[in-house]
C-alpha cells in the first residue's frame, strides 16, 4: 500500500505566528493540495511553563485568516507524553539508550573548560559504559538522570529536498537526552515519535532545524521508523540581510492583518519568498498558487522579506476583488466615529478608491472630502496649482458645470473643451480643479470624482475656493 503523502506544520504555542512560521505553513500547505496530500497540524506544547491556549488560538486563527486550513483535529503533543516516554523506554531496553547521571554543575564545568579551550562541549561519553554497581551507587546518591540517545559511529547522510546531499560526521554530534530528569521527553524525541505516529511522509521546515535533522534521522533509525523525506526552507531575512526579526518592525501574521493587508496579499507574499512559478508571474490567487507549486523549485539562498513589495502586492490584491467584497473586508477597518455615515455614502466611492488603495484603512483616512467640504487646501498644491489665471478659468467654468448633466464622460469632454477654447492645456484646470475639491493633490479620477460629488458639491467647493485664489491685481 502507497502512503498518503502527508504533511505538517508543528507550532510551538510559546508565541504569536510569525510570517516565517506562516510561510512554513503555507509551504507545507501548498504541498500538501498541490498533490492530494494532507496537511496536518500538531501544537507542540511540551514547554508547559511558556506555551498558552491564547497563543494556541492566535496561531490557529491567524491560519484560518490566511485560508491555510487542516485536515484532522490538531495533535496535541503534551497529550502523547506517555507514548513518548515508552518508546524512550524502548530504546533503553534494547541498549540504545542509557542513563546518564551527570549533574548540571558537573557539565557546566566541562563546558567551560572546552569553551575556555576554544572548542565546543560536546557530551563526553561519561556515562555511556556504566556497570550495574555504579548505577547503583548514583541511584543510591539520589542524583537525578536523564536518558541519553548512544549516537552510533558513522556519518548521517540523507538527501534534502532543498539542499540535496546532506552529510553530518556522528562524530559532531554527542549524545543527546531524551528523556529529561522531570521524565518529559525531549523535543527531539517528541517529535520523531509524533511524526512517525502522524503518518508523516515529509517534513518541510526552517533551515534552522536544520542541525536537528542529523538527530531525528538516527532516531527514526534506530526506533526503526522508515524515514520521512527531508526539506529545509531558506532563511527569512530584513532589508539588512539579518535574520528577520522585531528590530524590522512587524512579523506578526495579525498585526499584518490589523494594519489592512488582505490575506490573498499575505499568502501570495510570503508564496514567494523562496519559491517561485518559474515564469515571471507575482500576483497569483492561492488557486493560481496550488495549481503552479513544485516543491522542487524551492529556492536554496534566503529571501528578504520587502515591506515594500508586500504593499504593492495587496493593492494588486484590492483591484483583483469585486466591489462588495471589497466593501465587507473595508467595513473591518471602520472608525468608530464613522459609524453614523451611512453605508451607500461608503459604497459608491469604492469603485474610485479601489485603483489607489494600498492598505484597506486608507480608504476612510485619505477619503474625508467624499463627505466633508474641505477647510484647508495643501499649501504646496496652492503654490503650484494656483497661478495667475486661475481663478478667471474656474469662473468661466462655472456657468457650464451648471449646465452639464454631469456624468464623468460629459465632465470630461466639457472641461477639456473649456481648457481647448482658453487656449491653455487640459492639466491647468484638472489640477486646480481637484485642489478646489478635495483640498489636496491627489484624488481619484477627477471625473469620477465630480460625478459621485454631485454638481451642487462641485459648485459650492469651487466658489469657496474662488475666494482663495488670488488674482494679480489688473
Ligand atoms: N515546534 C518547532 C518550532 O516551532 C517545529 C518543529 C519541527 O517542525 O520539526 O520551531
Amino acid at each position: 500500500m502507497t502512503q498518503t503523502m502527508t504533511v505538517r506544520f508543528a507550532p510551538s504555542p510559546t508565541g504569536y505566528l510569525h510570517v516565517g512560521g506562516a510561510r512554513t505553513a503555507i509551504f507545507n500547505w501548498l504541498f500538501a493540495r498541490s498533490i492530494g496530500g494532507r496537511f496536518l497540524l500538531r501544537i507542540e506544547d511540551t514547554d508547559r511553563q511558556r506555551s498558552s491556549d491564547a497563543m494556541t488560538r492566535e496561531i490557529l486563527d491567524g491560519l484560518r485568516w490566511l485560508g491555510v486550513d487542516w485536515d484532522e483535529e490538531p495533535v496535541i503533543q503534551s497529550e502523547r507524553i506517555e507514548r513518548h516516554h515508552d518508546e524512550c523506554l524502548r530504546l533503553l531496553k534494547e541498549g540504545k539508550a542509557y542513563w546518564c547521571y551527570c549533574t548540571q554543575e558537573e557539565l557546566d564545568a566541562k563546558r567551560e573548560t572546552a569553551e575556555a579551550a576554544g572548542g565546543a562541549f560536546l557530551y563526553d561519553g561519561t556515562c555511556r559504559s556504566l556497570t550495574e554497581e555504579q548505577h547503583a551507587t548514583h541511584r543510591a546518591e539520589g542524583r537525578s538522570r536523564v536518558l541519553r540517545f548512544r549516537v552510533p559511529e558513522g556519518r548521517t547522510v540523507f538527501n534534502d529536498i532543498v539542499h540535496d546531499e546532506t552529510s553530518f560526521s556522528n562524530e559532531e554530534i554527542d549524545d543527546f537526552v531524551i528523556l529529561r530528569s522531570d521524565g518529559t521527553p525531549t523535543y527531539m524525541m517528541a517529535v520523531v515519535v509524533d511524526d512517525h505516529d502522524m503518518g508523516i511522509t515529509h517534513v518541510l521546515r526552517g533551515d534552522d532545524h536544520l542541525s536537528n535533522t542529523p538527530k531525528q534521522f538516527m532516531l527514526y533509525r534506530t526506533l526503526g521508523y522508515e524515514t520521512p523525506q527531508f526539506g529545509h526552507l531558506p532563511l527569512i531575512l530584513g532589508s539588512d540581510k539579518k535574520r528577520l526579526s522585531k528590530r524590522h518592525g512587524a512579523t506578526s501574521v495579525g498585526e499584518f492583518q490589523q494594519r489592512g493587508y488582505l490575506p490573498e496579499a499575505m499568502f501570495n507574499f510570503l508564496a514567494l519568498l523562496g519559491w517561485s512559478p518559474g515564469d515571471d508571474r507575482e500576483v497569483m490567487s492561492t488557486d493560481d498558487l496550488v495549481e503552479a507549486f513544485d516543491i522542487r523549485r524551492v529556492l536554496k539562498k534566503s529571501s528578504v522579506f520587502d515591506e515594500d513589495k508586500l504593499l504593492w502586492m495587496n493593492g494588486q490584491h484590492i483591484r483583483l476583488l469585486e466591489d462588495d467584497d471589497l466593501f465587507r473586508r473595508l467595513l473591518r477597518h471602520r472608525p468608530v466615529e464613522l459609524d453614523e455615515v451611512p453605508d451607500e455614502d461608503f459604497l459608491r466611492i469604492v469603485p474610485l478608491m479601489k485603483e489607489r488603495l494600498a492598505l484597506l484603512p486608507e480608504f476612510f483616512s485619505t477619503t474625508e472630502y467624499f463627505r466633508e467640504d474641505p477647510q484647508t487646501y495643501d499649501e504646496t498644491g496652492i503654490a503650484k496649482r494656483w497661478k495667475a489665471g486661475t481663478g478667471a478659468l474656474l469662473s468661466g467654468l462655472l456657468p457650464k458645470l451648471a449646465a452639464s448633466d454631469f456624468t464623468a464622460a460629459a465632465l470630461e469632454t466639457l472641461i477639456r473643451e473649456h481648457a481647448e477654447a482658453e487656449s491653455v492645456g487640459a492639466g491647468k484646470l484638472i489640477h486646480p480643479i481637484r485642489l478646489a475639491l478635495t483640498g489636496s493633490t491627489a484624488s481619484p479620477s477627477l471625473f469620477d470624482m465630480m460625478e459621485v460629488l454631485g454638481r451642487d458639491t462641485c459648485v459650492r467647493r469651487i466658489e469657496s475656493a474662488l475666494e482663495h485664489i488670488s488674482e494679480p491685481d489688473s
